[in-house]
């Protein structure tokens, strides 16, 4: 399988050329048809094995699909990972990913445990896709700085394993709350643990799990 057969716009697939990356890793090239087909996943996969281009390639396309149709500018994405360093690495991923098209699928990483104030102008622009740990994203949310209630189309939590182990829950639970009721979600998780698996039962609809 290559990324050409996967009805990726051309941006994205000149992207992934750029970065040279010849063809998919398997967990990309189980997880992205699903995804791009709507459907939540649940990836079992550690680092290094390209989770990230697997959830971040199908959203970025959805955002594309999206724009061709309405030019609202709205959060469209979040992206939940339990340490700053983790959200910087799925940032500096999706730069990447929309180095072809930087104008139309905006992404800030807002999981700089700074002033809230301090990061509320990158807000404003509403961003296509946010990412941040859980904590920032609730404090974000509660100060009335991302509104996702109508706008979100894709929830992915990755790492989920250890958002639990870090003493994320009650905040993840919190955000679900600002949540629309229809989203597709993606978690990615090392191992699928207990509240992992009732993380699935929580923010998954008919999911597919792929364990690789
Ligand atoms: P990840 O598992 O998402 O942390 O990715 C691990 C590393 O693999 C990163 O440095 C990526 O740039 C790289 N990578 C991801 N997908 C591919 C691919 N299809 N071909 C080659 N390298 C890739």
């Amino acid at each position: 399988c290559n990324f050409h057969e996967m009805e990726l716009d051309d941006r994205i697939l000149k992207a992934i050329a750029k970065q040279g990356w010849e063809k998919p890793t398997l967990i990309q090239e189980k997880a992205i048809p699903l995804l791009l087909e709507g459907k939540d996943v649940l990836i079992r996969a550690r680092t290094g094995s390209g989770k990230t281009g697997a959830f971040a390639i199908p959203a970025i396309q959805k955002i594309l699909n999206s724009k061709s149709v309405a030019r609202e500018q709205a959060v469209k994405c979040l992206i939940l990972a339990p340490s700053k360093e983790l959200c910087h690495q799925i940032y500096t991923n999706i730069l990447q990913l929309t180095i072809k098209c930087s104008r139309e699928v905006t992404c800030v990483d807002i999981s700089a445990p700074v002033d809230l104030s301090a990061q509320q102008s990158l807000l404003t622009e509403r961003p296509d896709i946010v990412v941040a740990t859980p904590s920032r994203a609730l404090a974000h949310l509660k100060a009335g700085n991302i509104d996702l209630k109508k706008s979100l189309e894709v929830l992915i939590i990755d790492e989920a394993d250890l958002v639990f182990s870090f003493g994320y829950e009650d905040e993840l639970k919190q955000i679900l709350r600002f949540l629309p009721r229809i989203y597709q979600a993606t978690l990615a998780s090392a191992t699928l643990s207990e509240d992992v698996l009732n993380l699935k039962k929580l923010v998954l609809h008919n999911a597919v799990t792929l364990k690789l």
